[in-house]
């Protein structure tokens, strides 16, 4: 027979147990909800080891951001500095890198769900977007502005109250442009191929986000000279790398990397092929990368 104490510390046990044990959220992998993992069935598994193992890094990557990530003319591949970024990561694992093209809102699921291991994709480090997924340290750092037609009398976001402003869906300039101008319109389309051309239809007067990407935008263009990119910054833009939630080795290996690559001269050698003084988008280099002794 238990003695009455025995029981009473029985008890205790158990019910410690149910609500330690049981209260605990329901993983994911048990609950199904990694079904559309697709680049790491084994979710219960560590992503850098999968990545490993698997010898292939998915990297979700613009393919219309010049000079982000966008498809070269010449061999049909997408390239840019995101892509850069992404190779000298998967170079570091020894795995082939496969590149899957993602828009600004499609982005944070894909790297939710696990259809990517990682986005390099012109993000921006909010910390509301970091609810559903991590982020790297900062890799690029970068501002928005607007870009308008050139002499058309709009030199900033104050010139734009009642007037229609172009962005992409699912970035950060649809709130940003309306926090510093209440009185414009936002129109958000798929991305910013198709806002720079509404610009050039007439149907918006304006296209905002980062300067650089407005800057691949016109000097890409046939005819840079008619557009022009004006007023002050109305926002910061970190740029971090979206990282799957709860992958701390992952984590620390793109981080630990970005660090190597800044601080061997390999992120300035990426940095000034694409953002150089002798390119179409010369961004000069005002920032530091954090660096962790
Ligand atoms: N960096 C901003 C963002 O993350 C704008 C560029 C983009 O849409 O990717 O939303």
């Amino acid at each position: 027979m238990l003695g009455l104490r025995r029981v009473v510390v029985l008890m205790l046990v158990l019910g410690l147990a149910a609500a330690f044990g049981c209260s605990q959220a329901p993983d994911k992998a048990a609950t199904g909800d990694t079904a559309q993992r697709a680049v790491a069935p084994e979710a219960k598994k560590d992503l850098l080891e999968v990545v490993k193992e698997r010898g292939v890094l998915v990297a979700g990557v613009k393919d219309a951001v010049v000079p982000f990530g966008y498809v070269d003319p010449q061999s049909n591949q997408i390239i840019g500095f995101d892509v850069d970024i992404c190779q000298y990561l998967a170079d570091k694992l020894g795995v082939k890198l496969d590149l899957k093209p993602v828009t600004s809102a499609t982005r944070i699921p894909m790297v939710a769900q696990g259809s990517i291991d990682l986005a390099a994709a012109t993000m921006t480090h909010k910390i509301s977007r970091d609810d559903v997924i991590d982020f790297s340290i900062t890799y690029f750092m970068d501002g928005q502005k607007v870009l308008v037609k050139k002499d058309g009398g709009i030199k900033g976001a104050a010139d734009l109250a009642g007037k229609k402003v172009g962005t992409a869906k699912g970035s950060t300039s649809e709130k940003n442009i309306k926090a510093v101008q209440p009185d414009c319109t936002v129109l958000s389309f798929e991305g910013y191929p198709e806002a720079f051309l509404a610009l050039k239809q007439g149907k918006v007067s304006a296209v905002t986000t980062d300067s650089t990407i407005l800057l691949g935008l016109k000097n890409s263009d046939e005819n840079p000279e008619q557009w022009a990119i004006v007023g002050d910054f109305i926002a910061a833009e970190p740029y971090g790398l979206g990282l799957p939630e709860n992958e701390s080795n992952f984590r620390d290996f793109v981080n630990a990397s970005l660090m190597e690559m800044w601080t061997s001269g390999e992120y300035k050698k990426i940095y000034d092929k694409w953002f150089g003084p002798d390119t179409k988008y010369y961004l000069p280099l005002t920032w530091q990368m954090e660096i962790w002794p």
